[in-house]
């Protein structure tokens, strides 16, 4: 039976090593605060709203709330976006995306102050995660999966690691953290062409596919440790990762089970990335 690497453990893991250094910033008078920022009101982002302001309240974090309305127009909004990056209490800030089409994303994404950009959204921040600059951000979820790593002391360097996905959000800075690591890359792709041996041959294989179930018992070697980034809904409606878990648990040495295993490290890890730009000024 694989090792369940249970999300839940990694979080009440860096709990309380975050719960000090915000301790630490309060004693010298900053209260680290998260800005979240929502145009409608998406119930995926509403209900990622509420996670994210409970794990930061649990630490320590404050967090400020500004929700603006679906069809607030695009100058309006740039307009308070600036007020909210230019208030000096508010150390990091997410921002909700896809933004409603009649707002100019790509001119928010770079607009926001690269210092409190915790989940990667400026190409400043996306620059240096490719550059191995530690002094910015990664996006929020790659980085939780390498934190579920550390804590389960499972070692990148040298190992043969498969990552299916290469998108920007999650599989390219992805990649370029597990090669800071000093893995052995693999990135596979839709156009991979033998797809079962590229994430056989691996001992860690990490699927970020949005493809539900896709990964079966075929493409695992006997013992892999399996991360599974997918957050999907199967034909019959419920949440289900990129793995097929009843078929690859019994062949994986270890495996992240979804709901329950990366997806709950995302938001410690935002609370991580605030603290850190409460402590960096
Ligand atoms: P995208 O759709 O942007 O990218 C998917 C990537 O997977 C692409 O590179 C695509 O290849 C590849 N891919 C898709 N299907 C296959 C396939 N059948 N075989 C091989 N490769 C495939 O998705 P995201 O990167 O944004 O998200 C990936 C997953 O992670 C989703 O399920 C998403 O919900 C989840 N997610 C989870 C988060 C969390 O907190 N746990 C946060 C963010 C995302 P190609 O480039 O060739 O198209």
């Amino acid at each position: 039976m694989a090792n369940l690497l249970k999300g839940m453990e990694v979080v009440n893991g860096m709990k309380d090593r975050l719960s000090a250094r915000a301790e630490e910033l309060k004693k010298k008078g900053v209260t680290p605060c998260l800005g979240i920022v929502r145009i409608g009101e998406r119930p995926d982002d509403l209900s990622y709203e509420r996670g994210a302001v409970k794990r930061c309240e649990g630490i320590g974090l404050a967090c400020k709330l500004y929700s603006f309305p679906a069809d607030i127009d695009n100058e309006s909004f740039l307009n308070e976006f600036k007020k909210i990056n230019a208030d000096a209490s508010v150390h990091g800030i997410l921002v909700f995306r896809p933004m409603p089409k009649h707002i100019d994303e790509e001119r928010v994404k770079n607009s926001i102050d690269p210092k409190k950009d915790v989940d990667c959204m400026s190409d400043v921040n996306m620059a240096k995660v490719f550059a191995g600059d530690e002094t910015g951000y990664a996006p929020c979820t790659p980085r939780a999966v390498i934190e579920m790593l550390h804590y389960f002391n499972i070692a990148l360097k040298g190992k043969r690691v498969t990552l299916v996905g290469r998108s920007l959000v999650v599989g390219k800075p992805l990649a370029m953290l597990l090669l800071k690591e000093h893995a052995t890359l693999t990135i596979c792709h839709t156009r991979t062409l033998d797809l079962e041996a590229e994430c056989k041959k691996a001992e860690i294989l990490i699927a970020a596919a949005g493809a539900a179930k896709m990964i079966k018992a075929s493409h695992v070697g006997e013992g892999a440790t399996v991360i599974d980034v997918g957050i999907n809904v199967d034909d019959e409606g419920n949440l289900c990762g990129d793995v097929d878990f009843e078929g690859v648990e019994p062949i994986a040495g270890s495996i992240s089970p979804v709901p329950g295993g990366v997806g709950s490290v995302t938001t410690s890890v935002l609370a991580l990335h605030t603290l850190e730009a409460a402590e960096a000024l």
